[in-house]
């Protein structure tokens, strides 16, 4: 291994700090701006002070690769040998690697196998500042952890960002490596201003105000979104300029274009990744739509969502800096600067964002211990605890309440690695064992996305005129179903441009749509890689209902025999919303997929439901009560009369049973 460091790089002049306090602490937090040199020359360090085991952790796969390569290529050793990266399958190590590139994820993984981390000397946390559930659970157990390993050495790297929680919560030196960076002029062109028809044309308008010489660096929010930007700025045929999309999913050889050499000028449309994880070279103008893609718990949906989101201005100003590194630079921000203003300081961290049945049951599935005594940075309140353990117990993943959220079942421990929801989770196990996966797949991705009809408030009537074509009498889940065919076939038949006039001139949202089949795809994909058999859709729609209900046990309604409203678990009172194909004529017993708040409590996309089905799938809830035991000589046994409950809710009001036998 050759060991050297670019003076060019901030870091390099605080090198023998560095090492001075990894000699003297178990653990070091290291600050600084994105492409001062932490992430590439940190390990050097730690190698160069006898350290042969280091684990160096990247939030994402394509950091994680592209580090190990750019490693390797400064240390002049293969990729593989000295240095090398483990990725989810795809391992590049060897026998002979002293640095091994990880996602968080990865390592995580790793603990359930090796609780001391015993194969590492040294554990690198990059970009802490991400605060992914991911990181907060590895800052979490190395707390734990380190007392017991006192050889183990850790250091913590962040942007400079809120960096004085982790030195707090360590005890750790805090070390600053910023270097210089040039003053960088910001713009703000919101669409009132500019007039551009939508994102597109307003990231083209910013490249056209800008000179034709320089690198530019474009945000964007996923992958779907760079690809269609690729082909309209290609489209306008830009001299001497090439396009390059930046993100995960891209081939290795595609994402390391960034780093080679070009004649003629670059724009390079990436994901949040080159924000501070991953440094493109060169870059001298930013554009910044100002949005990502942020999971989020949804309170009102009860799901886990991943919509696109305003940016906060924390990372507004890191986006911004991305191109003060060479020389001055210019960003263009494609939103005004009062919105800029109103936005929040910083992205709240992931925990905070997420179910905590989620967080629970992958805290279960790592084997992290009981959440209440896990050294959290930002501990979940206890409340909120209380919740996600309830609902993971109703959906049969946990065998008790009070083991504290650890007695995890087999059902539990597939829900957990599906990248959904807890309760949609649910309802795809039961799915794939009724046999009618593939229609669950649809309505799962449909409740995790907004409704794609769109309802505009002066233009009700006629939307609903248009809607009324997929309305189901008896579930509004199959009319997602029924809506899913007729886009398919109008998708088929159509242009792509006349199927997005049909989907304004009928009031359903295109972009809602695309996101409906991406999740779903994504959800397929994951099915089937667990061995899952999605099959097609068609199945009998009581198995339908049947499988959704597994997830929805606590959104279940009895209603009174003379009125419209029904009575919930646990003593609420709701009605069926009046958009819903069941309003008119509400059956006896209902469940909803949500029970939303507004005045009162209206259950959304209800669908009729039998008792039978619901004592079934809530065996494990439901109460029995008994009454009037006697003897039937008919019979040879004694009989009693039996009521079921389920949240409060009668199942069964009054039923003729076998008590005992004599
Ligand atoms: P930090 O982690 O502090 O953001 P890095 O260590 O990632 O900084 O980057 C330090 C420098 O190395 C940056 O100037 C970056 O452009 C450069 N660099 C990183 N990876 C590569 C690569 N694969 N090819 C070329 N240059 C790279
Ligand atoms: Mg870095």
């Amino acid at each position: 291994m050759k060991i050297s460091y670019d003076p060019a790089l901030p870091i390099t002049d605080r090198h023998d700090d560095i090492a001075a306090a990894m000699r003297d602490h178990q653990v070091v937090v290291v600050a600084g701006e994105t492409g001062s040199g932490k992430t590439t020359q940190l390990p050097k360090i730690a190698y160069e002070l006898g350290r042969r085991a280091i684990a160096h952790t990247q939030p994402r796969r394509i950091a994680a690769r592209s580090v190990a390569k750019r490693l390797a290529d400064e240390c002049e050793v293969d990729l593989g040998a000295e240095v090398g990266y483990a990725v989810r399958f795809d391992d590049q190590t060897s026998e002979a690697t002293a640095i091994r590139l990880v996602t968080d994820g990865l390592l995580l993984a790793e603990l359930q196998r090796d609780r001391q981390l015993s194969r590492y000397d040294t554990v690198i946390i990059d970009e802490a500042h991400e605060r992914s559930l991911s990181i907060d659970f590895l800052l979490g157990y190395l707390k734990q952890l380190l007392p017991r390993r006192p050889d183990l050495k850790v250091v913590i790297t962040s942007a400079t960002i809120d960096v004085e929680r982790f030195a707090e919560m360590f005890d750790a030196p805090i070390i600053e490596v910023s270097g210089r960076t040039y003053p960088v002029e910001i713009r703000y062109r919101p669409p009132a201003e500019t007039g551009a028809d939508d994102e597109l044309d307003a990231i083209a308008q910013a490249v056209s105000e800008l000179p034709n010489e320089g690198d530019i660096l474009v945000f964007m929010s996923g992958e779907r979104e760079i690809r269609d930007a690729t082909d309209y700025l290609n489209g306008k045929k830009y001299p001497r300029t090439e396009i390059l999309p930046l993100f995960g999913r891209l081939a290795a050889a595609d994402q390391q274009k960034i780093f080679s050499n070009h004649p003629g000028r670059r724009i390079v449309l990436a994901t949040n990744v080159a924000e501070t994880s991953l440094t493109v070279p060169g870059i001298r103008y930013v554009i910044d739509p100002g949005f990502a893609r942020i999971s989020r718990f949804s309170q009102r949906l009860k799901v886990q969502r991943l919509p696109i989101e305003p940016i906060s201005q924390a990372s507004a100003s890191q986006r911004a800096g991305r191109c003060g590194r060479v020389a001055d630079g210019i960003c263009i921000r494609l939103y005004s600067e009062e919105d800029h203003d109103s936005r929040p300081e910083f992205t709240d961290p992931e925990i905070q964002r997420t179910n905590l049945a989620s967080v629970l049951l992958q805290m279960a599935s790592l084997d992290l211990g009981d959440i209440k005594d896990f050294p959290f940075l930002d501990p979940p309140d206890s409340r909120a605890i209380s919740d996600g353990i309830n609902l993971l117990y109703e959906l049969g993943a946990l065998d008790a309440k009070k083991s504290g959220g650890r007695g995890l079942t087999k059902i539990g421990r597939r829900m957990s690695t599906l990248p959904t929801d807890p309760r949609l989770a649910r309802m795809l196990l039961a799915a794939d064992k009724l046999g009618c996966l593939g229609d669950v797949l649809v309505i799962v991705s449909a409740m995790s996305i907004q409704d794609p009809r769109e309802r505009p408030l002066d233009r009700q009537q006629a939307a609903d005129e248009m809607h009324r074509r997929f309305r189901e009498p008896d579930s509004d889940f199959l009319s997602y179903l029924t809506l899913w065919k007729y886009i398919r076939e109008m998708r088929d038949e159509l242009s792509s441009s006349a199927f997005r006039r049909l989907c304004r001139d009928e009031f359903l949202h295109w972009l809602r749509i695309r996101e409906w089949h991406d999740v779903h795809s994504q959800l397929r994909r994951t099915a089937k890689e667990m061995g899952l058999k999605p099959g097609t859709v068609g199945a009998d729609p009581d198995r339908v209902h049947q499988a959704l209900l597994s997830g929805l046990l606590s959104h279940v309604g009895l209603r009174d025999t003379d009125g419209r409203e029904y009575l919930g678990a646990r003593q609420a009172k709701f009605m069926i919303f009046p958009g819903s194909g069941l309003a008119k004529k509400p059956p006896r017993m209902v469940m909803v997929a949500e029970l939303v708040e507004t005045g009162r409590l209206w259950g959304r996309t209800a669908a009729k439901i039998q008792p039978e089905w619901v004592e079934e799938a809530g065996a494990h809830l439901v109460n029995h009560v008994y009454s009037e035991p006697h003897w039937s000589r008919r019979r040879g046994a004694v009989m009693a009369r039996e009521k079921v409950l389920l949240f409060g809710i009668p199942l069964v009001a009054d039923r003729l049973v076998q008590y005992g036998r004599i």
